[in-house]
Formats: C-alpha cells, sequence, structure tokens
C-alpha cells in the first residue's frame, strides 16, 4: 500500500513513553536505562519499521496475533464501514447487533468440525477475559449441576493464560505468582509435557504417558469428584513453544473422560492455522468442552476473543436464569466485522491448508539444518510455531551459565540487530511468523538465527 509516510519526533515520543506511559512486561527502571522503548512506527505484509529506520522481519506476527500479515486494506475498511453505520451497541439485555451474530455462525462452523456438540460462542476483548470467562463458566456449570464442590482447575506449570487474575491464576508462571498475588484458589498446577527439559532423553510415548500419570495422581489427590476442568494449550506458546509427545492429548482427554472433567483447550495462539488446522485441538484429534481464542481470531487488528462453548453445557445454563457475566465490549460490533473479514481472508488465500501442506513443513524442513549447530540442542516446529533450544554442551540439554536464561535475551536481542524480531524464552528463540511468510522469508529466519547464535558463541563461551 502507498501511504505517504509521518514523520515522528522519535526522540520526544521516547521521552513522552518515559515519562507516562507504562507499556505491558515490562522493568521499568532498566527501560529507563537504555532510554525507552523501540517505536514501531509502521508494517506491511510481515516486516515491522521502526522511526530510527530499521525495518524487521516479523518473526513473530507481532505477539503470535498477525496471522494475516500486515496493511489489510479490507480489514480496515470493515472496521470503517460498520463504525460508520453502528460503532457500538452491547449484547446486554436482550439486544444483539450483526457481526457478532455472523461471527459466532461462522466460528461454530469452524470449530465443530471433529466435534459437533462445539456450537456456541460468547465474545470478550482478550485472551485473559476469555479464561475469566472460562473459569467461571465451568465453576457455574457444575454448580447448576447440583455439584459446587466441583470447582478444581488443574493446569500446567508453566503454562500462560493471560495477566488479569484468573489468567494468571491458572496460568503456570511461578515468577507471575510471585507478584500482586493471592491468586485465585482452586487451580492445581501439574507437570508440562517438555520434553527437552524435563524427559529428556526418555522415549516420548514414556514421557507423555508419566505427565498424563502426574495429572491423574492429582486427580486423585484432590478427589476425583472436586475437579471441574482440565485446561491446556494444545501447544504451550509463551512457555516456550512447548509441542507435547505423540500421544499426550488422546491420553489427556481420555483421562477427562474417565473421571467426567471437563476439558478446556486455550487455543488463543494454536487457533486460527497455527498448527494447519483452524484450530489446534483438531491437530492433536481430541473434542474439548470448552475453547477460548484470541489474536489470530481477528489477526490483531482489533481486540476481541471468544469462548467456545459446547451444547451440553448451555443446555446445563438454560436451567439457571441469567448468567451474570459479560463485558461492555463483549460481541463488540467493529471488533467482530474485522474479524469475520479476517477470517475470509484466511479462507480465501488457503492460508490453513498453506500452513499446513507447504510453509508448515518448509519451516521445519528449514530449521532441520540448526540441528548442525554446536550451540542447538533441539530445533523444533508444528505449522508456523516452532523454538531452538541453546545449549552449553552439545547432546545435552545443559545451559550456559549452569542455569536458565543466559543465552535466549542474548541471541534474540542479536537476532533483532540482524533484522529479525523473535522472543528468548529462558534459553530458546522461539518464532511465530505470519501465516503469509514465504519460503524466502522463512530461509531468512533460519539465516539470522544461525548468524546470531554464530556471533553469540564467543560471547557465551
Ligand atoms: N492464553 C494464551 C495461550 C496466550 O498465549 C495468551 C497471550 O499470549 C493469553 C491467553 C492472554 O491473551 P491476552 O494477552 O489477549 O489477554
Amino acid at each position: 500500500m502507498n501511504r505517504p509516510l509521518k514523520n515522528y519526533d522519535i526522540a520526544e515520543l521516547k521521552r513522552l513513553d518515559l515519562a507516562h506511559h507504562l507499556p505491558a512486561q515490562a522493568d521499568y527502571k532498566l527501560l529507563e536505562d537504555i532510554g525507552g522503548s523501540r517505536i514501531i512506527t509502521r508494517a506491511e505484509g510481515s516486516t515491522i519499521y521502526d522511526g530510527e529506520g530499521h525495518s524487521l522481519l516479523d518473526g513473530m506476527a507481532g505477539l503470535w496475533c498477525v496471522n494475516v500479515g500486515y496493511g489489510r486494506d479490507e480489514l480496515a475498511r470493515a472496521a470503517y464501514e460498520q463504525m460508520l453505520e453502528l460503532p457500538y451497541y452491547n449484547t446486554f439485555f436482550k439486544t444483539v447487533t450483526p457481526p457478532p451474530v455472523r461471527l459466532a455462525t461462522k466460528i461454530a462452523q469452524k470449530m465443530s468440525v471433529g466435534n459437533p456438540d462445539l456450537q456456541h460462542v460468547f465474545f470478550n476483548s482478550s485472551g485473559s477475559e476469555a479464561n475469566d470467562t472460562v473459569l467461571r463458566l465451568v465453576r457455574y456449570y457444575w454448580q447448576l449441576k447440583g455439584e459446587p464442590e466441583r470447582n478444581i482447575i488443574i493446569s500446567r506449570k508453566n503454562a500462560y493464560h493471560g495477566s488479569t487474575v484468573a489468567g494468571m491464576s491458572l496460568g503456570g508462571m511461578s515468577f507471575m505468582h510471585a507478584q500482586g498475588g493471592p491468586m485465585v484458589p482452586g487451580i492445581e498446577h501439574v507437570r508440562q509435557p517438555y520434553a527437552f527439559n524435563e524427559g529428556f532423553g526418555q522415549d516420548p510415548a514414556a514421557f507423555a504417558q508419566v505427565c498424563v500419570d502426574d495429572i491423574e495422581a492429582r486427580i486423585l489427590a484432590v478427589g476425583p469428584d472436586k475437579v471441574a476442568a482440565f485446561i491446556g494449550e494444545p501447544v504451550q506458546g509463551a512457555g516456550g513453544v512447548i509441542i507435547p509427545p505423540e500421544g499426550y492429548w488422546p491420553k489427556v482427554e481420555a483421562l477427562c473422560r474417565k473421571y467426567g472433567i471437563l476439558l478446556i483447550c486455550d487455543e488463543v495462539i494454536c487457533g486460527f492455522g497455527r498448527l494447519g488446522q483452524w484450530f489446534g485441538h483438531q491437530h492433536y484429534g481430541i473434542k474439548p468442552d470448552v475453547i477460548a481464542m484470541a489474536k489470530g481470531l481477528s489477526s490483531g487488528y482489533l481486540p476481541i476473543s471468544a469462548v467456545g462453548v459446547s451444547s451440553k453445557i448451555v443446555e446445563v445454563l438454560k436451567t439457571g436464569g441469567d448468567f451474570v457475566h459479560g463485558y461492555t465490549y463483549s460481541g463488540h460490533p467493529a471488533a467482530a466485522a474485522v474479524a469475520l473479514a479476517n477470517i475470509e481472508i484466511l479462507e480465501r488465500e488457503g492460508l490453513v491448508e498453506r500452513t499446513r501442506n507447504d510453509t508448515g513443513p518448509y519451516l521445519a524442513k528449514a530449521l532441520t539444518r540448526l540441528n548442525d549447530h554446536p550451540l542447538v540442542g533441539e530445533a523444533r516446529s508444528l505449522g508456523l510455531i516452532g523454538a531452538v533450544e541453546i545449549v552449553s554442551e552439545k547432546g545435552t540439554n545443559h545451559r550456559f551459565g549452569g542455569k536458565e536464561g543466559t543465552a535466549g535475551p542474548l541471541v534474540r536481542d542479536l537476532c533483532i540487530k540482524n533484522g529479525l524480531m523473535v522472543r528468548g524464552i529462558r534459553d530458546s528463540i522461539v518464532m511465530c511468523p505470519p501465516l503469509i511468510i514465504t519460503h524466502e522469508e522463512i530461509d531468512r529466519i533460519v539465516d539470522v538465527i544461525e548468524q546470531s547464535l554464530n556471533e553469540a558463541e564467543p560471547k557465551l563461551r
């Protein structure tokens, strides 16, 4: 798109940012020390540009979300036209607007593939809010069923389910639990299926069983009739792109069915094509009762999230009168119109199938090149999400400095210097590019990671 470039006074913006704006998940003192945040001013396709003349290939699709890439005129137009017709109305008090109805119908069509009971959608504005809805919804379901003591939710250590109080409590990140507690009670965290760190060298099927046994042991410890639900991301994203071993998800599903526990999939990252299916659980062939989705739902163009709910649950909700839960922006018409147009792009351009059959396998193959690198312990991916584990000793999972978190940030910073936006999570470099990424851009991602590892090696050794 040929839009005139705006001129920003970057030095002034940085000064004002430090003076007045508190950015997300930041060390405010450190930001001050380094002179403020990088100011991103525009983007096109899979490339972002900062105000100081740098361009970066966006290996993270923003924050795991810009699935259709940047600069989509069609999405801007969908928002504009909806805003002129009806910028806002709510879904409280027996009113609704057309876009959320159409969007819910479209989502139901996608999520019911292989799981015909998944037919209903509740809207929110963020992934965290979606998980707040999930928490209240499943506990309320069991109250209505006459089992109010079934209120324990089992989640995993190192899971990420958001930053609201419910989101961070459902999540399993101990450094988040340590700030601003107390957490929501009644949430238990079990072993994560992180084979490289916790099942190193083990047979994948045996490690899957170890993880599932840990869930079962916790169910038995708290009492099977006290457990409301199990929640998990099909692939843990913010935890470090943890792809569970073969067999893990079907075994977890079987365990939920054995004890009559609801199965919740947090599809906030995995939904809308990331793993090469519309939803991540479809890749694993399981049938959750509830799913949370956000990010790729609108490719981040406007904030919107949703909770997919099975008819089995909705039939029970119908016995309870008002479900007194909802947000001012639940079903926001402009956000819903954009999400609908975004799904139409994913469909029209075949981006989900392309991820499954073309770019996903291409990324997996390109990453195998890194397996020969002396600092790489493992390079893994599924669809268009992947991670490279950095180790101090080839053939082991030992980390530099004898502790986690030394190499990841260093290599990440080198990647950014070399023109690639990725994240460093502990000692891994993670990537999650837009689904429009080309083969050439995938090669560039791998080349820049390799170059950055080469530059990091003498600094680390
Ligand atoms: N759930 C998962 C799996 C996520 O990855 C995220 C965000 O990264 C969230 C929930 C929270 O979403 P939000 O940041 O939109 O609140």
